[in-house]
């Protein structure tokens, strides 16, 4: 076998002798590692491979475009948004509905249109940290709010939440249900009252995990009628096992969508793109099927975390995700490295004490809580 060898890149200039915006220096890039590790637990995506029969239809479907590659695609993306309409359910029309390539890129469009320079975004820390950095990215300005009221402090209660709309007066607050990174979902009152507490707002509810969230955990979804200023995000990347394609989307009234027409580049969803999730939306129940499985390693997260390491010492924060925070660690990041000699990789989401964990198949939850086993005995020992 002949290996080729990559030429070294050539160092860059740096950023400080380029004309960037002055806004964006000193900024991090998203940065969750990329890593060659047996176990990857650390980017919250479903862990099952896209079932065989699913395949074969994505293939065919594909296959089906592939000629017709010649033609931009459907800039209205017509027979996706009735697809994702029927999948929802809710009694949504497909003109309420509208897709991106991922659901940050729904998050930026809608920042683009709805924040920008001049105006505000709000989120509740700590929450998905793409919400402040695509904010920024768009010049608006970010603030960063605060959750409070449980002994871990991470549940954004009504009235706080609205205090701080109050507070702060923003042009876009950012909900996240079930929450990025602690995990559980919000109470429709914390909508409601966010909402109320406002006369001007977008209000826009990310709900990327909402299909792992625990019987009777309303979706933000049952509040859309009547209420122009609130929009849902969703994503085909976690329960539905399709990260790769970067199909995320929205439900809103309809003029938020004229809205996002007014800010999107033109064909911004390929016809490869709009075809595999077409053909996946098909076989929903199929593709779908995992989230129980999921469902039941996060459950067995947070119930075996806290006798690890002889017990007591790590505690879990109840999830409505497919991940789970867990806390009470002398030094994260040094947990977080030794998981990784372990071939483990997990999420420091640099919240002090505690690191997250993606809920993957029972095999990847039996190697991780092992080594974190074998690690808080080391540390102990
Ligand atoms: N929202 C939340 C809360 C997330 O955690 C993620 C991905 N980690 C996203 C949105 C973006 O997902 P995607 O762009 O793959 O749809």
């Amino acid at each position: 076998m002949t290996t080729v060898q990559q030429p070294t890149a050539p160092p860059g200039v740096g950023l400080d002798a380029l004309p960037l915006r002055d806004d964006l220096r000193g900024r991090e890039p998203y940065g969750a590692p990329q890593l060659d590790v047996r176990v990857r637990l650390n980017t919250n995506e479903n862990s099952h491979d896209v079932p065989e029969a699913v395949a074969v239809a994505v293939v065919e479907a594909l296959a089906g475009e592939v000629r017709h590659l010649n033609r931009y695609p459907d800039r209205e993306l017509t027979a996706l948004r009735a697809a994702l309409a029927g999948y929802l359910g809710h009694d949504l029309h497909p003109a309420q509905l509208w897709a991106a390539n991922g659901s940050n890129e729904v998050l930026q469009q809608l920042l683009q249109a709805f924040g920008g320079p001049g105006r505000t975004a709000l989120g509740f820390t700590p929450s998905y940290s793409m919400h402040p950095i695509i904010a920024t990215g768009t010049g608006s300005r970010w603030v960063d709010g605060y959750r409070a009221g449980t002994a871990d402090g991470f549940d954004l209660g009504a009235a706080s939440a609205a205090d701080q709309v109050r507070a702060v007066d923003p042009d876009v607050v950012f909900l996240c249900s079930p929450n990025n990174p602690t995990g559980t979902a919000l109470g429709l009152d914390v909508v409601e009252a966010v909402l109320a507490a406002s006369d001007r707002a977008l209000v826009v509810v990310d709900e990327a995990y909402a299909e792992f969230a625990r019987p009777g955990t309303p979706s933000a979804l049952t509040l859309l009628p009547g209420r122009p200023r609130l929009v849902v995000t969703r994503t085909m990347s976690k329960a539905f096992a399709f990260a790769g394609v970067r199909l995320g989307y929205l439900a809103a009234d309809p003029s938020v969508c004229d809205a996002l027409r007014l800010v999107r580049l033109p064909y911004h969803l390929s016809s490869l793109t709009q075809a595999a999730a077409l053909a996946a939306l098909r076989h929903a129940d199929l593709l779908l099927s995992t989230v129980d499985a999921v469902i039941a390693q996060r459950d067995r997260l947070v119930a075996e975390l806290p006798a690890l390491g002889g017990g007591g010492r790590v505690h879990a924060v109840p999830s409505d995700a497919n991940f789970v925070l867990f806390g009470g660690l002398a030094d994260a990041p040094a947990t977080w490295r030794a998981l990784l000699a372990h071939d483990v990789l997990v999420r420091d989401v640099g919240l002090a004490g505690h690191l997250r964990v993606t809920a993957g198949t029972a095999e990847e939850t039996t190697a991780f809580l092992t080594a974190l086993d074998a690690v808080l005995s080391e540390e102990t020992a």
